[in-house]
């Protein structure tokens, strides 16, 4: 997972942490360190990385159906963070305001 900071949209500094980032998607924005304002992940972005996932989930469970061996369930775990990784935390984030 992207150990990097992410641009904040109303003070372009890179000071929003990745984790920060993940739950600004669901519940609550991200609040900048350098100048407090609330920005998040548009929710489309959480859909596309949900989606992606639920396709993988269900290539995983052909395969241990298929091959008969439950142990390609666990496939579903590292598909959940390559999905975060690629389509949440590249996503842009947005000034809160506009959602
Ligand atoms: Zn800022």
């Amino acid at each position: 997972m992207s150990k990097v900071f992410h641009e904040c949209p109303h003070c372009h500094q890179k000071q929003i942490s990745s984790f920060q980032k993940l739950f600004s998607v669901s519940f609550s924005p991200a609040i900048c360190p350098v100048c407090n304002q609330p920005s998040n992940v548009p929710i489309v972005h959480g859909l596309m990385t949900l989606t992606a996932w639920i396709l993988l989930t269900w290539l995983f469970i052909g395969l241990s159906i298929m091959a008969g061996m439950s142990f390609f369930l666990l496939g579903t775990i590292p598909a959940f963070i390559v999905c975060v990784d690629r389509y949440l935390l590249k996503a842009p984030l947005v000034p809160r305001e506009f959602q």
